[in-house]
């Protein structure tokens, strides 16, 4: 489509992340298989049901406006979700899996944040009240994923940086627990004193 107003770059934007949510909605049952961790199957599950609610959403917006709502292929998600099939597929490990996952999934809630908060502007911009709180809505549960996931992560790379080379026994997976955490901490605030 041919877009030659703002009004046409907004539907454009929301046709695009419709399609970007149904796609999201055909992945996540495959990453909810494949994780292993309890708490990002479960994280991954409720995003399931608030990205359902979520594409709805903008059902809503094109009843509003008396339109059926259409989606456009969205490339960007595809490319996305593509790459993060290639990584975990490939990946025996468990605890590099859930990493892998994660970083996965952190692209896929970035592209969407970028996407929402465009279209959130330019409904504020048409003076589209109702849709931009919506999009608004949408936009900060898109944050709240990410954060969720930001959360896991920070136990599950640390599981994965560990169990990456060989099995040791339970106190030498403690012992080299502590020593990474507390070499993160030391590489950290050696950056925060260069900057
Ligand atoms: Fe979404
Ligand atoms: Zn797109
Ligand atoms: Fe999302």
């Amino acid at each position: 489509m041919k877009a030659n107003s703002l009004q046409d770059l907004y539907l454009e934007q929301l046709r695009d992340l419709y399609d970007a949510e149904h796609q999201i909605i055909k992945a996540l049952p495959k990453l909810i298989d494949a994780a292993q961790s309890e708490r990002l199957k479960d994280a991954l599950t409720e995003h399931l049901d608030v990205t359902k609610e979520q594409a709805s959403r903008i059902e809503q917006i094109f009843d509003t406006r008396g339109e059926k709502p259409r989606a456009e292929r969205c490339k960007g998600m595809q490319g996305i979700i593509q790459e993060g099939d290639d990584l975990i597929g490939g990946i025996k490990d468990p605890n590099v899996r859930d990493a892998a996952i994660i970083a996965s999934a952190q692209r896929v809630e970035h592209y969407e944040m970028a996407g929402y908060g465009t279209a959130r502007n330019y409904a504020d911009l048409l003076d589209e009240n109702e849709a931009s709180q919506l999009l608004q809505e949408t936009l900060d549960e898109e944050k709240e994923a990410d954060e969720t996931l930001t959360d896991l992560s920070e136990e599950i790379n640390v599981e994965a940086e560990e169990e990456g080379g060989s099995e040791g026994a339970e106190e030498a997976t403690e012992e080299r627990r502590s020593s990474s955490s507390k070499k993160s901490r030391e590489s950290r605030s050696k950056k925060s004193r260069a900057a």
